[in-house]
């Protein structure tokens, strides 16, 4: 184990003291703090740096609940974080997919693939707790919350940062800089890595609400001309609704009254699961795509949302983004230097096919269900028709949904067992 180091700059400077790292990962969201405890577990010296406060110091402020892959369940496995969550975590045993207004729906089922469930939901807060939690346990990170990048000057052999908070300037230097700093990475920013963007001109409504007859452990998805919406199970009649509308409709959703809003929801999935109830508070989040044109640059590497941002229609940002983790420890485990070139390019290379595949897959499923072309409607009826009739088709489907055509790599194939 490596204790972390601090040194003085010069005679010159005396004053400034730099503290030294291996790496220092931007942004301790969900990606980040996953990759940080695995660094550290790797006997890497790690510094996660964050400009949100501690989550138990915002318990319930994200209500999301988020679908984790199989991919996902088998990395949190590995890292020791999965027996922790498992009172927060709902199994997804059926999908129920349509689309408003017309013929044609499938189930996806567990079953049909032999495993006992499709996915498994969490909320979004109790993760981040989870991880806090990690980050303060593990010896070799130091965690910087209410803490943004203020400057980064890459050399040959080490990236200096400066960092900003309310205590002031602090100065660190590290081997590797991991943006995991979100859609709007300043770290992707500095390095003048461009990214593609398509606004889907869509906002996702998220927020809790009562079932009142549900269909234990079953998703539903619904595609409306307005986005998809989404109910997913939180156990019991609880479930997390997003409700995807037209960006220019948001405002008036949020404003609603509980009544008017539910009344909406009722609309558009209509009395199959009984009334809904139970309404919980309501947040927008805009969807946006954002694609960064490169992976890596000198002594830096783009995971998540920095490197990809995705519509959540199917539900995939984050498994994708736990992929990025998980092919960035294996890369790395075993380099003396985390900066490595061949390491950061090994990296870049292995994660580009999942990256387009998964992409395409959520911005197409976007398109079609959105597009108001005549033969664009028909297109989706046929879709899960044929995902109904077809069980190849189906089974595709579901697999994608899992996680399983994720790269084979070490730590999701559970040789990274947690003792
Ligand atoms: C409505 C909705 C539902 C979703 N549902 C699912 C789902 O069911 N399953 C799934 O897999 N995915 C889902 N996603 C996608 C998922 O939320 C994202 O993929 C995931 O949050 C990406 O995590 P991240 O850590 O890369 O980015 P972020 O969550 O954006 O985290 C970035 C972090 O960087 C910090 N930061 C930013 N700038 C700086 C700076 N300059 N200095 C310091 N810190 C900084 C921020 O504070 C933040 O903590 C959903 C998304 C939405 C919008």
């Amino acid at each position: 184990m490596r204790p972390n180091r601090s040194r003085r700059l010069s005679p010159s400077c005396s004053a400034l003291v730099v503290r030294e790292f291996d790496c220092a990962v931007i942004g301790a969201g969900l990606a980040g703090a996953t990759l940080a405890v695995g660094l550290a577990r790797c006997g890497l010296r790690v510094a996660a740096i964050d400009a949100r406060p501690p989550a138990s110091a915002t318990a319930g402020r994200d209500i999301r609940g988020l679908a984790l892959a199989s991919s996902s369940q088998r990395l949190l496995v590995a890292l020791g974080l999965w027996s922790g969550l498992r009172e927060h975590l709902t199994p997804i045993q059926r999908v129920r997919v349509s689309a408003q207004g017309h013929y044609g729906s499938t189930t996806l089922r567990a079953a049909l693939m032999g495993v006992p469930a499709l996915g498994y939901v969490c909320a979004a807060d109790r993760l981040l707790a989870a991880l806090d939690a990690a980050l303060a346990a593990a010896p070799l990170l130091t965690p910087f919350y209410g803490t943004t990048l203020h400057t980064l000057a890459p050399a040959a052999d080490r990236v200096a940062l400066q960092l900003s908070s309310a205590a002031g300037l602090e100065h660190l230097s590290a081997r590797l800089i991991v943006a995991a700093d979100g859609s709007h990475s300043v770290v992707r920013r500095h390095y003048e890595i461009a990214s593609r963007q398509f606004d889907y001109g869509q906002t996702a409504v998220v927020a809790n609400l009562d079932v009142e007859h549900p269909e234990p452990h079953t998703a539903v998805e619904r595609f409306t001309p307005d986005g998809p919406c989404a109910l997913l199970p939180l156990g019991g009649a609880r479930h997390v609704l997003v409700r995807t509308a037209r960006s220019t409709e948001a405002q008036a959703l949020l404003a609603a009254s509980p009544a008017a809003f539910l009344a909406d929801v009722q609309a558009r999935f209509g009395w199959r699961y009984g009334r809904f109830s139970g309404l919980g508070s309501r947040r927008a989040h805009p969807l946006v795509l954002h694609r960064a044109q490169q992976l890596v640059a000198p002594r830096a590497v783009l995971i998540g949302n920095a490197a990809n941002t995705i519509h959540p229609n199917a539900a995939q940002g984050l498994n994708l983004a736990l992929r990025d983790v998980a092919t960035l420890l294996d890369c790395l485990a075993g380099t003396a230097d985390p900066g490595a070139p061949a390491a950061l390019a090994n990296y870049a290379a292995q994660r580009q096919p999942d990256h387009e595949r998964t992409v395409n897959f959520s911005h197409g499923l976007a398109r079609l269900f959105t597009l108001e072309v005549p033969l664009v409607g028909v297109g989706r009826g046929l879709t899960l028709a044929a995902c109904e009739l077809l069980p190849p088709l189906r089974t595709a489907l579901m697999a994608r949904l899992m996680g399983w055509r994720a790269p084979p790599n070490d730590w999701l194939r559970g040789t990274h067992e947690a003792n």
